[in-house]
């Protein structure tokens, strides 16, 4: 069994690469680690890589580096003739020195013949840039794996700073330092991907993977799901979540389309089983539904009660807000036309501002599910709550696949998904904005347009550290126009993203300004 896993710097592999050997008790071939021991003997003996006359002296060195691994439980260890370079070959230095000399067409011939020596005799995943296309092409598994260069930059840093960005979904690093491995990771990027011999690509018969997203355990499974020898091997009996589809490129197998969610027409429920994947039966009637059966399940197949509940809540807080701060948003009918879910993106000023949509929605009969921070479920009656008004969960910062396919599923159905791309309340102008953009991700994923809408009004409530909030204030809202995937006119999966991104969150702004302008003195 030969697992190649190829793929830029930084972007899960030695992760991934080490997690599959762990569970399938394949034999880990890191080979960035054996061109970094070539380097790190190269600059150990005095030569400039960068100088071609040094080329000769450094492909003597390769030949002769009797290069090993130890298996460890934490970092595998790596030695070059005898010497433990396990810490050396990962410095700054080494960082830089490394790819000129994995350019030279000698050092790879002695590696890559090292690399196959290792294989003859044992099953292995390996990982590097070349693995699918030049040292085993005929690998039984060929996986791709790439992320945004800001994520590969900061998973760098986080493990310098001597952390685990897979481990620590929350773990930051220094910014200098991340800018610094940006830098890195992109000129290694242009440089291995420029170079004549055995250059970073995907074999044609890759499977790509886009990790900026996931979590290990998801890449993980989804590339045991490519391999059914590979599946059997998978020592860890019990797989907690079905595989996430990988991002498949046209040259490998077409990305499979995931059934849309049927309506009226359900399977016969499995009664027996509570925790049996809620969408493939009908909610119990009343008691017995599960928080996730709700995030699972369209509004409109919620039990009666939950319903009349829903109808209730939305009754008592549209009157309540409407009579302590008259609000009103403009254009809310457009979400009257129910061919298709949208994803409505908004800017945050505060609690208000869902609740203001989710009513107005909810008084017309329109299906809205609010993206809301796992944090908030801080007790079983907040995520009891959560769950009754259609809301899904998301844990922020985190390649969060389930809220993804969720959020996917509710699109797919003709619900609307209500996302607050600035994740928290923006109380002033001048606060620096870190847009979230996995709305236009999953807007993508599910084909729907994005419905940008702005509101004012909502920040001079309650400033920041006021306990209470003023009364009898107006608030404005707007709803713009759709924009559609198509209408970028962009090419890509991601760039569509990146673009959609952009495009929406400049409606959002812009709409806010027109709405300031109509009511001066309204932030
Ligand atoms: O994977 P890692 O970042 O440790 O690899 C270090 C360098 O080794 C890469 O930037 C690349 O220049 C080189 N390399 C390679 N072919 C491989 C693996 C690594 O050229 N198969």
């Amino acid at each position: 069994m030969i697992v190649a896993i190829d793929g830029p710097a930084g972007s899960g592999k030695s992760t991934v690469a080490k997690a599959i050997a762990k569970r399938c008790g394949l034999t880990l071939l890191d080979t960035g680690a054996m061109y970094r021991s070539c380097a790190l003997l190269a600059v150990q003996a005095g030569l400039d890589v960068y100088d071609p006359a040094n080329v000769d002296a450094i492909v003597d060195i390769a030949r002769a580096a009797d290069i090993r691994f130890e298996q460890r439980e934490e970092r595998q260890g790596v030695f070059a003739n005898g010497q433990d370079v396990t810490a050396e070959i990962r410095t700054h230095e080494i960082d830089v020195a490394v790819s000129p000399v994995s350019a030279i067409p000698g050092v790879r011939e002695a590696m890559v013949a090292q690399q196959r020596a290792i294989a003859e005799d044992a099953n292995v995943v390996a990982e590097g840039r070349d693995i699918g296309t030049v040292v085993f092409p005929n690998a039984d598994v060929k996986v791709f794996l790439t992320a945004d260069p800001e994520a590969r930059a900061l998973r760098r840093a986080v493990q310098r700073a001597g952390g685990d960005a897979a481990k620590d979904k929350d773990a930051t690093a220094d910014q200098a330092a991340v800018e610094e491995i940006l830098a890195d990771l992109k000129r290694r990027d242009a440089y291995d991907s420029g170079r004549e011999v055995a250059p970073l690509k995907p074999a044609e018969d890759a499977v790509h993977i886009d990790s900026s997203l996931l979590s290990v355990d998801e890449v993980v499974a989804s590339i045991l799901s490519l391999n059914e020898g590979l599946k059997a091997m998978d020592s860890t009996s019990v797989p907690a979540e079905p595989a996430p589809e990988p991002e498949v490129e046209a040259s490998a197998a077409p990305e499979p389309e995931p059934a849309p969610a049927p309506k009226g027409e359900r399977k016969p429920s499995a009664k027996a089983s509570r925790n049996a994947k809620s969408s493939d039966g009908p909610m119990r009637a009343f008691a017995g539904n599960s928080f996730e059966d709700y995030y699972d399940h369209a509004m409109s197949e919620y039990p009666l009660l939950t319903r009349a509940f829903y109808g209730v809540v939305i009754g008592v807080v549209g009157g309540v807000t409407k009579l302590l701060w008259p609000w009103n948003i403009e254009g809310i009918d457009k979400l009257l036309d129910r061919s298709h879910g949208r994803m409505i993106i908004m800017n945050h000023a505060g609690l208000l501002d869902p609740l203001l949509v989710i009513v107005s929605c909810g008084v017309r009969g329109i299906a809205v599910r609010p993206i809301f921070k796992s944090e908030f479920n801080v007790n079983k009656l907040t995520t009891w709550f959560f769950s009754r008004v259609g809301g899904i969960p998301v844990n922020r910062g985190t390649a969060d696949m389930k809220a993804l396919r969720r959020a996917r599923a509710a699109l797919e159905r003709g619900e609307n998904v209500l996302v607050f791309p600035e994740g928290t309340r923006i109380k002033s102008d001048d606060e620096e904005i870190t847009i979230h953009g996995g709305f236009a991700l999953m807007a993508q994923l599910a084909k729907a347009p994005v419905l940008p809408t702005a509101i004012v009004g909502v920040r001079d409530l309650r400033p920041r550290g006021a306990k209470i909030p003023k009364f009898f204030k107006r608030v404005y809202a707007k709803v713009g126009e759709e924009i559609t995937f198509e209408s970028l006119g962009v090419k890509g999966k991601k760039q569509q993203v990146e673009a959609m991104e952009k495009l929406a969150m400049e409606k959002v702004y812009e709409l806010r300004d027109l709405l300031r302008a109509e009511h001066p003195g309204k932030m």
